[in-house]
Order: structure tokens, then C-alpha cells, then sequence
């Protein structure tokens, strides 16, 4: 696809600014009913969905030139998509995530990247992780869990850890619980230790398809040759890219999170709780494990008009808005645990606010991106929750550090670790 390719959608963006917020039908109170962060601390229209719909199509006619308001009201946007989720609330021929991505590759094409995501790009082409960490470190989270290597040991499974597990110490607990949690459950599966390498997740969402898509292809050819059928990582993004973007560059190979799987050990007897942990614990939904968690479906069609007017496509186009995202198992998982209370935020599923740590935003505009966290993070304390848990590390990392910041009293905790404390 190209930018051009949603021109059409441009055009039909009425301009009704349903994407500023979550779906109207799910708002419980005004304190918690913006669904758009980027709109919401920025306070101009161009910052939302519909705000960039206008500047695309004013790009693409020639009628504006990049300049650094430009980059940064395309730049300054988690791509978290709430705004793709709301805008198909009555919209169904618009997809504005994906334009909000092909504007972001054409203006990266173009020679626009932002200054701030260079060194992390750099890091991303040479040592094959987005937080410039050594390379050869990547698999020492591992160290003395005498797990298999994919490099000696052929499986059908695989383990990948992600960037943020490998190379994060403040992380390094709740990844070593996971495999330790598989090894207990007698589950049989591999990692790549030093040899894995970024998905290239986050890259394709600051702007750097061709990036992304040498990553993709490096890691389907490793996955190919050592005769990989599943992967299972505990990353959000990670899940994201490849259960929804690999299957574009022909990949056939079954994702699951881990939490998906720690839900299904759970229900098949192969791990059970035996300890209590009391407390009230509060469930962030990861954006790319929730609402842009969906499976890809193919589609190769057209669209057509019928009496002149109306958009049909044919055959019917899949439609993303967030309904088939990983919503339950965690949730499963939480309330299986003896003495846990799991509350809800007002925002959540597919309404789910998000973290601040995604599309780039964590690396360029660190100030926004506590905001986010923060904001969700009232949220939670609005609901008394002595935890917050997520099972994405990056929104971990990013609520941590705000919570450090803001001096706030709640518990970021990785849902593996509970899972872990309470087996
Ligand atoms: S992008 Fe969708 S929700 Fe936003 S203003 Fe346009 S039509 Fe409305
Ligand atoms: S992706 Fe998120 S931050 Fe970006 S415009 Fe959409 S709702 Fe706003």
C-alpha cells in the first residue's frame, strides 16, 4: 500500500472527531473518556487521526510542504490506534492507523525521520535491538536456566524474549520466571539466546518499513531453517508484529503471548496456584496485545459503488476495530490467583488508554510520553489499586519510570511475576 492509497479516506473523514475519544458508548465519566493522548496534551486538531488525515491529503496535493510542525504533529502519536477503533464505530471503509503509518513511511522515505530516533535506528541496524545495548549480551537473561538454544537444538517452539526483557536488568526477573514457569509446566521450546534479534515492530511504527522488513525476513529465514511452527514471547510488540505484520511478508508460523499460554497451562492442570497473593491489582491492556492485537486476514479485493454512492468492498474487507484483541486470558489468569482482587480501569479492552511508550514517542518526546503514563496511572489509583499489572515490557518501563517520577504509590508489576509468586 501506499499513502496514496488512502486518499480516498482522506477525503471521507468527516471531520466528526469521534477519534479524540473512546467509543461513546463505553464512557463512564468525563475524567476518563478521551481516548487520544496525542489531541489531548497537544490541544490541536492536527494531532489527532482526522487532524493528519488533513495534512496527508495536503502533502499529497501538493498544497503544504514538510516542515517541523509538520513532523512533529505526524510524529508526536503513539500510533496506539483507540482513534482506528472509534473512527470504525460508524465508520466502515477507514482505516486511519494505517494511513497515520504510510504517512509516517513516506515522510521517513522522503528524508523527514525524526533527529531524535537516529541513534536508535543505528542501534536497531548494528546491533539488532532498539536500546543499543552489545549484541553478544542479548541472551544473558538466560544465564543458568540451562534452557535449549535453537542453534543446537531443533524445536518446534520457540521463546523470544524481545529487546526490552533481554537488555532491561529491571526486567530480567519476570523473563527468567517465564521460561522457568515453561520448564515447570513441562512445556518443550527453545530460544535463540545472542542470536535473536529485534522483530522490527518498532521500527515500522516510528516510520522505517524497508528496516522492519529486512528484520522480518531475517527472522522468518532463521525460524525456516530451524523448523520453528510457534513462537510464544511475552512482548506486546513483539505479538503485534509478528501475529498481525509477518504474515504479510508470507509468514505462516503460529503466534501466541505468553500470558495466552500461561492461561491455557492453567486450564489444562499443567501449573496451578498453591500461594495467595492479596491485593488489588488493576489491568493495563497493552494497545498491541489489545485493540491492534487482532490476527491478519488476508484480503485481495476491490471496492466498488453501488447506486453510484455507497463503498462496498468485494469481497468483504476484514474490519479491525479492536473486537478480537487479547482481552480474557489475562484477565483468566488474574482472577485465577488466590486472594487477588482485579479491579477495572474506566478505560478498558479496546478502549484502553494508552501507556505513552509506543510509536516512537518514548525516544522523542520523553516529556508527552510520562504525561501519558501518568494519566493512566491516576486512573488506576482511581479505581484503589495497590498494582498496576501489564504484560507488555515496554509499558512497564514506561509506567515505572513515571510512577518513580511522580512519586506515585502503586506497584508496576509484569503478570508473569505474580503468576510466578503465586505457583
Ligand atoms: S478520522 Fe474518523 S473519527 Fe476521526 S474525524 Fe475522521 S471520520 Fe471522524
Ligand atoms: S494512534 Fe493514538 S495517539 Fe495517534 S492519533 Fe490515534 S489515538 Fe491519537
Amino acid at each position: 500500500m501506499a499513502l496514496e492509497d488512502y486518499r480516498a479516506d482522506a477525503l471521507r473523514c468527516t471531520r466528526c472527531a469521534y477519534c479524540k475519544w473512546i467509543p461513546f458508548d463505553l464512557i463512564k465519566s468525563w475524567r476518563f473518556s478521551k481516548g487520544c493522548p496525542s489531541v489531548e496534551y497537544n490541544h490541536f486538531h492536527s494531532y489527532s487521526a482526522g487532524g493528519r488525515l488533513v495534512t496527508a491529503l495536503s502533502l499529497m496535493d501538493g498544497r503544504s510542504t514538510v516542515t517541523e510542525a509538520v513532523k512533529e504533529s505526524v510524529f508526536k502519536c503513539q500510533m496506539c490506534g483507540n482513534c482506528d477503533v472509534t473512527c470504525k464505530m460508524c465508520r466502515y471503509d477507514m482505516w486511519p492507523i494505517e494511513a497515520l503509518h504510510e504517512l509516517r513511511f513516506r515522510l521517513v522515505d522522503q528524508g523527514h525521520g525524526l533527529a531524535q530516533h537516529q541513534p536508535v535506528m543505528k542501534g536497531f541496524r548494528s546491533l539488532s535491538n532498539m536500546l543499543n545495548k552489545p549484541k553478544s549480551k542479548r541472551g544473558d537473561w538466560a544465564e543458568g536456566l540451562d534452557l535449549k538454544r535453537l542453534s543446537k537444538h531443533k524445536s518446534k517452539l520457540l521463546f523470544h524474549a524481545g529487546c526490552q526483557y533481554s537488555h532491561d536488568p529491571d526486567l530480567r526477573e519476570a523473563v527468567r520466571n517465564a521460561a522457568e514457569l515453561l520448564k515447570k509446566a513441562g512445556v518443550d521450546f527453545a530460544i535463540l539466546g545472542a542470536d535473536e534479534s529485534c522483530c522490527g515492530g518498532r521500527a515500522y511504527h516510528m516510520g522505517y518499513k524497508a528496516d522492519y522488513q529486512a528484520a522480518a525476513e531475517r527472522n522468518l529465514k532463521i525460524w525456516a531453517d530451524a523448523g520453528v511452527e510457534t513462537v510464544v514471547t511475552p512482548c506486546a510488540d513483539c505479538y503485534h508484529t509478528f501475529k498481525r505484520l509477518y504474515p504479510e511478508s508470507g509468514s505462516s508460523v503460529a503466534v501466541i503471548h505468553m500470558v495466552e499460554l500461561i492461561d491455557r497451562l492453567l486450564k489444562q492442570g499443567k501449573i496451578s496456584f498453591t500461594k495467595a497473593l492479596p491485593m488489588r491489582v488493576t489491568y493495563h491492556d497493552p494497545c498491541y496485545l489489545g485493540r491492534q492485537g487482532e490476527p491478519y486476514v488476508a484480503w485481495k479485493g476491490k471496492e466498488k459503488k453501488i447506486f453510484g454512492q455507497a463503498v462496498v468492498y468485494d469481497p468483504p474487507r476484514p474490519r479491525y476495530n479492536g473486537a478480537k484483541g487479547v482481552y480474557q486470558p489475562p484477565r483468566d489468569v488474574l482472577m485465577a490467583i488466590p486472594g487477588l482482587e482485579l479491579v477495572e480501569m474506566e478505560r478498558n479492552r479496546e478502549a484502553a488508554w494508552c501507556c505513552g511508550a509506543g510509536g516512537g514517542v518514548r525516544e522523542a518526546y520523553p516529556e508527552y510520553s510520562m504525561w501519558t503514563a501518568s494519566e493512566r496511572l491516576e486512573e488506576a489509583k482511581s479505581v484503589g489499586a495497590d498494582a498496576l499489572a501489564s504484560a507488555c515490557p515496554w509499558c512497564e518501563k514506561n509506567f515505572a519510570d513515571a510512577a518513580t517520577r511522580n512519586g506515585t504509590k502503586i506497584k508496576i508489576v509484569d503478570i508473569i511475576e505474580l503468576v510466578y509468586q503465586a505457583l
